[in-house]
């Protein structure tokens, strides 16, 4: 047995051993373990086989290989055995064998962390009867245990620790060549007894055995800081090193984002010394957290990396694979559908059949497929074409779900495409594209064994996705679980829906030539020139040990000395500083974050961070000196992103920020006026902004304009150019801005196709406007017009069937999720409708209503007073004994606070304009326009607005200050109180204008016309 601090001992021992012999097998813990041994002890010299260089696992299931084939036994992969657990969890539920676990085995993640549990016992060799014997909890994971091992044994199953009780047998009577051979454990690491009793079985075959393992060593003095630091590492007497030659540095930065950028600074400048990318590490105690920071650091630097298996990256595949299983877990929900478009992985020809492996472990030891296997990267974002009109089409399909729903509606748009002669080859497509995968969805089985599941979901992922290689992987490992069953869809996509988050993928190119960035756990048996170790902060390094909640500690050790306790698992994470720093030849940089950005929290170093420097210094360093000098190391600011040094930056982005802090610090004007000549866009940018907070109003602060081509432009949105509609003029005195974005502009908010889960405000109103429109000609047909208390009765009747009418396409229009709310809302829609007649007998049996919804506008409809008009009048009503006519618009929501007298400060504008357009349509006097507030909410107040001379001249000079405002072009964000609370562009401004309006000349003669219309009442 050889055991060393370094990882470079540990290989020369093994080299040296290896070499004695012409056929050795060496066992690593992982597949590179062992990459820089000689190459001609691995290939093996001439009339030489060379070593066999596996894992333990892979050893094992080499082994085993002739056993499980004579049994007919199946590997199980990890998330196969999730996937049983999840199976016997249920099962044991359903059938009332849980006592202990029975509150909590349905829980989503009691799964995951039975198959865990489950996997410890069985390596340590613990019987149901030894579990059952220990009281109630461990009870019910002897019934647990009982039918994970029924399970396996009905399917024809072998996990893990199965395979290795089959090989430690298969070595006893085996004659496998390899059985025999020298053997050299390379640090791999025997973590169970079954681990130990393979192993131990092996070795006892074998004619000589090393036997090497990272652990205390009686090693000679040390000759360097490195050497030091290994040796008194967790000392309790730590020496102090004589002098420092700065092979141990560690700094800090702001957060993980800059931990990262400096470690990707460090490597540029180590490459200035000729030291190799691959002779590089940086090793990670949370590759899921780092990962992606570390990914976009070496990027932007332009290192290559090599990301090991041990990482874990998002793919878009699995994400838009795992939206359609919702989708169809969503009744064939289309935003599921949109959600899946929008990942970009439609192909362009679906793909043809091919068998993909697993990338499990274990079974990928058992496929013997080659160890480094090259998997083509998924094609860069920009180069996935997405049928971006496709989500368009679907909303205004109003899909939302349903494969009847899909079918209909999408038949039912190509229908209106073609009344309207609307080109039709991208709803085709959609068409073609959507409605067979829809039909898969609809198709798959409410529950049905894994085979069948893993049939029809291959399938589906080869017709829906561009590159279903990833995802294909992930079912593959599902593969030998093929008779399990009955599953339902939901415990489908439970099982699979970690891994198809965070796909686990292969890297694509060769390690050497690039930087390895792995977990700390996959530096074992290996050594880099460089060690880089980030996130050594309280709380990430290391990490909270908590004990399994399945199986205490004091029941586990009242079952067995073999199964693994608490303090073992903080002895392991002890263990893994070690390792990081044995793999470190010559150089060990460790660093720290000090602040948790995203919740702006500070952070401190953890002891492990504390413990490095006292094993090298002697004595552990006080905090504030130790925070002191680790800042000092790497100078980055959070509010400047930047080196100090241009010379140190690893991007454009950094070399800009340099440049700037420099001209800004020495005032030297104009010593970042390279990047306003190399870009445009920033000097746009830069004064936009500057603009924008500065007093004066100038163009880039909304629709400010004095240019000679724009006020051409605007000529043709002035008010008699072109057809304006009352509500879109009201928003003039709310905001001039979102006057010009929704009138000018014509932009709008986007459209979802969603179910409808509450009744929105627009909805209720277009829904009440219907039918009052259709109650009308209902009752004018019928003779029971004006309603009066007489005709009341029957107008409610009348009115409920029209209701009831309407409802019914609105529903099938909407698909309202909760039916229960739905109704509800029909109710109170019902009352308001009651009400609304009621008042109208009692209060306006006068008049007598003569046109509904009077649509105007095609051509627009010219005013005298300066406006071209287009729009829709609710209602227009004669009087029943004078030759008088009003118009009435019909408001759902809360009257006003201030009731208008003539416009109402600009934002009443529809009973002058409404009563002006009905007097031309007409060719007779209109004597009011009127809002009536027709539900219980508006109190069915009406607020008349007699069209007399005073109100037609405020009109025509609110008309007139418009237009003066759109001919200076000045449409300013200038907007009323709390306006930008209730806007839809609060998108388009961003959530400071109001703020900003305070710093703006409030005194400009521009802004004349907007204070003045407000003033109108
Ligand atoms: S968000 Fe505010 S400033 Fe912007 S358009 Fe709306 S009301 Fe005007």
């Amino acid at each position: 047995m050889v055991k060393s601090w370094s990882n470079g001992t540990l290989l020369q021992a093994v080299e040296s051993f290896a070499a004695r012999f012409p056929e050795t097998v060496i066992i690593g813990p992982r597949h590179l373990a062992g990459e820089g041994l000689r190459e001609g002890i691995v290939r093996g010299r001439q009339g030489s086989a060379g070593a066999h260089r596996v894992t333990l696992v892979q050893t094992a299931a080499e082994l085993a290989r002739g056993a499980m084939a004579d049994r007919g036994l199946a590997p199980l992969s990890t998330l196969g055995r999730e996937a049983v657990a999840a199976r016997i969890a249920q099962k044991a539920l359903a059938q009332g064998e849980l006592a202990y676990f029975h509150p909590v085995a349905g829980l989503p993640g009691f799964a995951r962390a039975l198959a865990r549990t489950i996997a410890e016992i069985r390596l340590a060799r613990v019987s149901a009867e030894q579990l059952a014997s220990a009281g109630t909890p461990t009870g019910d994971l002897a019934t647990l245990l009982d039918l994970y091992q029924a399970e396996l044994e009905e399917r024809s199953l072998v996990d893990l620790p199965g395979l290795l009780a089959l090989a430690t047998e298969a070595i006893a009577t085996g004659q496998h060549p390899w059985i025999g051979l020298p053997l050299a454990r390379l640090d791999a690491h025997l973590e169970s007894r079954a681990h130990q009793e393979f192993f131990q079985s092996l070795a006892a075959r074998a004619p000589e055995v090393l036997e090497t393992e990272v652990g205390p060593n009686s090693s000679p003095a040390a000759t360097n800081s490195l050497e030091h630091l290994r040796q008194f590492l967790f000392s309790p007497n730590p020496e102090k090193l004589a002098q420092d030659d700065g092979r141990f540095e560690f700094f800090s930065a702001p957060g993980e984002g800059l931990e990262t950028v400096e470690i990707a600074r460090r490597i540029i400048r180590l490459a200035g010394k000729d030291i190799a990318f691959d002779q590089v590490a940086i090793l990670l105690r949370n590759p899921d957290r780092y990962q992606p920071i570390i990914e976009d650091a070496l990027r932007r630097a332009q290192i290559p990396a090599w990301f090991s298996r041990g990482t874990t990256r998002p793919h878009p595949s699995g994400r838009a694979f795992l939206a359609l299983l919702l989708c169809a877990g969503e009744r064939l929900s289309a935003s599921r559908f949109a959600e899946y478009l929008s990942l970009g992985q439609v192909p362009e020809i679906p793909g043809a059949a091919k068998w993909v492996g697993p990338e499990d472990e274990l079974l990928g030891a058992l496929e013997n497929r080659a160890l480094e296997s090259e998997v083509a990267e998924p094609a860069a974002e920009s180069d996935r074409p997405t049928p971006r009109r496709w989500e368009r089409l679907l909303v205004d399909a109003a899909v939302i779900g349903g494969k009847d729903r899909w079918e209909r509606r999408l038949n039912g748009l190509e229908a209106e495409f073609l009344l309207q002669d609307k080109p039709l080859n991208e709803l085709q497509n959609l068409k073609h594209f959507a409605l067979p995968l829809i039909g898969m969805l609809d198709a798959l089985p409410a529950t049905a064994i894994w085979s069948v599941w893993l049939e029809q979901l291959s399938e589906l992922a080869r017709l829906s996705l561009r590159d279903p290689d990833p995802v294909l992987a992930v079912l593959a490992e599902l593969a030998p679980m093929g008779d399990v069953g009955p599953v339902a869809l939901e415990e489908v996509a439970e099982v699979l829906s970690d891994r198809l988050r965070f796909l686990r993928r292969e890297p694509s190119a060769h390690r050497w030539g690039r930087v390895f960035v792995g977990s700390i756990d996959e530096a074992r048996g290996r050594e880099f020139g460089v060690v880089f170790l980030p996130g050594l902060a309280e709380g990430l390094f290391p990490q909270r040990m908590l004990e399994d909640p399945l199986l205490l500690d004091e029941l586990r050790e009242a079952v067995s000395a073999d199964l693994p306790l608490r303090k073992q698992r903080v002895a392991d994470e002890r263990m893994l500083l070690h390792l990081a720093v044995a793999a470190a030849r010559d150089r060990l940089v460790v660093s720290y974050p000090r602040m948790e950005v995203a919740e702006a929290r500070p952070r401190v170093p953890s002891f492990y961070a504390l413990e490095l420097p006292r094993a090298v210094e002697g004595s552990l360093p006080e905090l504030k000196a130790f925070e002191d000098r680790a800042r000092d190391a790497a100078p980055a600011r959070l509010n400047w992103p930047a080196p100090k040094e241009a010379a140190a930056a690893i991007d454009d982005a950094e070399y800009d920020l340099v440049a700037i802090a420099s001209a800004r610090n020495q005032d030297r004007p104009g010593g970042a006026h390279y990047l306003v000549d190399a870009n445009p866009h920033v000097a746009r940018s830069l004064r936009a902004r500057w603009s924008r907070w500065n007093h004066k109003w100038r163009p880039a602060d909304g629709l400010v304009t004095d240019d000679a081509t724009a006020l051409a432009a605007l000529r043709e949105h002035q008010l008699a150019a072109r057809a304006w509609s009352p509500s879109a003029l009201e928003n003039f005195a709310m905001c001039p801005y979102k006057f010009a974005l929704h009138g000018i502009y014509r932009l709008k908010p986007r459209d979802e196709s969603e179910q409808l889960q509450q009744m929105d405000p627009r909805t209720r109103g277009a829904l009440f406007h219907e039918i009052q429109y259709e109650l009308f000609q209902d009752l004018q047909s019928a003779g029971l017009l004006p309603v009066n208390d007489n005709r009341l009765p029957d107008a409610w009747k009348r009115a409920d069937t029209v209701l009831n009418k309407v409802a019914a396409k609105y529903q099938e229009k909407l698909a309202p999720a909760i039916p229960r709310v739905w109704k509800s809302e029909i109710e109170d829609l019902r009352t308001d409708l009651r009400g609304w007649l009621q008042h109208v007998a009692r209060n306006d049996d006068e008049w007598e209503p003569v046109k509904f919804e009077l649509a105007f506008g095609d051509p627009p409809l010219a005013l005298d007073e300066g406006v071209s008009l287009r729009g829709r009048i609710d209602l227009v009503e004669k009087h029943v004994s004078r030759d008088a006519f009003r118009v009435t618009d019909h408001k759902t929501g809360k009257r006003p606070d201030t009731i208008p007298r003539w416009v109402g400060g600009g934002r009443s504008l529809q009973p002058l304009l409404y009563g002006l357009a009905a007097e031309q349509l007409l060719g007779s006097p209109v004597e009011a326009g009127r809002l009536l507030y027709a539900t219980q909410r508006g109190g069915y107040t009406p607020v008349e607005i007699k069209l007399d001379d005073r109100a037609r001249q405020f009109l025509q000079k609110l008309l007139g200050d418009i237009d003066a405002s759109i001919a200076g072009g000045f449409l300013p964000p200038a907007p009323a109180a709390e306006a930008c609370k209730i806007c839809d562009y609060r998108i388009v401004c961003g959530p400071y204008e109001e703020r900003r309006l305070g710093k703006k000349d409030r005194q400009d003669v521009r802004l004349d016309p907007l204070t003045e219309i407000r003033g109108m009442i």
